[in-house]
Formats: structure tokens, sequence, C-alpha cells
């Protein structure tokens, strides 16, 4: 299976309108280093999915490259906006699988158009092809789910939005050992709020699954500009994603 990052950025994303820190004139500089709201296209052999609709070109994106199901973590704007206008397009249906979430995000759940969503329950796993997708609770201020992709030959763990994780997600994950682990990382140290990760809180996940490798996503700018400063703060085998990025875990 192969991830790519559609974007790694924070509800803010970067560079932030009007801010001139480190982290955002480097992107103003270098469009490589720009983070849309994250989301990510997961392709099988048989079959493509799409994690999170936040980027404004979510419809352009999905014409240009075909998706056969959505995955949402969560109803906050950052992570559905791209749905909106995509709504009342005449493309055919487009299922969306979702936590139960009934307040959803303003009007969407009212109003779907061309959408048709479906609730996932917290480790309850759906087949899709060859692909079983296993919803896992996070911690976060309102139903959210992290997702562990397992296709046969090796597992990929996706997990945003969250603060730590709940001892359950905590303990399947130990027991599932994926080989990739994308996480929040929103805040740097001292700045956590209690809906996201900071560094010292990805660092204790890292240690306690123990991935190959751990990928942080769902950037602000402030943390950006903080590992600019701090790069000896990941441990081995922690790294910061971006977008484009595309990852094939090792089976
Ligand atoms: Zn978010
Ligand atoms: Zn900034
Ligand atoms: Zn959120």
């Amino acid at each position: 299976m192969r991830l790519t990052f559609l974007g790694t950025g924070a509800v803010d994303a970067v560079p932030l309108r009007g801010c001139d820190c480190r982290a955002c004139a480097n992107a103003r500089a270098f469009p490589q280093h720009c983070r849309a709201p994250a989301s990510a296209r997961l392709d099988l052999p048989d079959r493509s999915l799409m994690i999170d609709a936040g980027r404004g070109d979510f419809g352009p994106l999905i014409d240009a490259n075909p998706i056969d199901a959505l995955l949402l973590t969560h109803f906050h704007v950052d992570h559905v906006q791209g749905l909106f206008p995509f709504r009342w397009g005449l493309a055919p249906q487009l299922t969306v699988y979702a936590p139960d979430d009934p307040a959803g995000c303003a009007d969407l759940l009212r109003h779907t158009g061309c959408l048709e969503f479906a609730t996932l329950d917290a480790f309850k796993p759906i087949a899709l092809g060859r692909l079983t997708v296993t919803p896992v609770p996070l911690h976060h201020s309102r139903p959210t789910l992290g997702y562990v992709f397992d296709d046969g030959q090796t597992r990929l763990a996706y997990l945003t939005d969250t603060a730590a994780l709940p001892e359950d997600t905590r303990a399947f994950l130990i027991q599932h050992a994926p080989e990739t682990m994308v996480l929040d990382c929103t805040h740097p140290p001292g700045a956590g709020c209690g809906n996201h990760n900071t560094p010292d809180e990805v660092c204790a996940e890292h240690r306690a699954i123990q991935p190959r490798r751990t990928l942080m996503t769902h950037v602000s700018h402030s943390l950006d500009a903080w590992l600019m400063a701090n790069p000896a703060a990941c441990l081995p085998g922690m790294a910061i994603a971006s977008d484009g990025q595309v990852i094939e875990p090792a089976i």
C-alpha cells in the first residue's frame, strides 16, 4: 500500500497569513514547505481511498485521480471543508465513512448531496476489498477515529487529531504493531492544548508502540519554527511529514 500526504498542516495551515516567523517565511520562499490541512490518499492494487477532505480543492483532486471511498477522522472544519462544494456535484455518490457524531459540521449531514455517510464503530473493522480498516478512538474535543490499515502484508496507522492516545487504542496498536505510525503533532512543547500532541507526547507514544517509523502530521507553523530551532527533538525513527510525501510501508 502507498500513502500520499495531501496535507500535513494544522487548522491554520502554513504559511499563516500575516505571520513572519521563520517557518512561515521559509514556506513563502520554498513552496514545498507549505502545509495544507491534514489529509492523505491511500492507494492499493484494487482500490484507492482518501482520509479527510480539508483541502479546498478536494473535488478537483479526486476528479483527476478518482477514489472508491472517503474516510473521515472527525467533523472539524479543517477535515471536511472540501466537502461543502463537492456534495452538490453531479458525479456518482461517494461513500463517506465517519465516526458517530450526529452534530456533524454545519449542514453537512442534513444536506448530503452526492455524499453517502456510513457510521463506523471503534474497534469494529471493515473490509474494503483485501484491505482491513480498523477504526480506533482518539482523544479529541469531539468524536474522532484514527484508522489502522492492514493489507495482509503490512500495517499502517493514521492517527489525527488527538492528544496522546486512549489506553485501549495504545493497547491495540502495541498488539497489532504498525510498521508506520502517522500521528498528530500540532504544537511545540509547552503549548499543548489538551486536543493535540506536542513532540513530547509523540516521543512517548513512539516508545510505547515501537513502529519502525513515526511520521508527524497536523503541524502548526509554531511547531515548524520550533523544530527548525530544535532539530534534535525527534527520536531515531521519528520524522516530520511533508505535503506530497509518499510512503510505502515495508513488508
Ligand atoms: Zn484538525
Ligand atoms: Zn508563522
Ligand atoms: Zn480536530
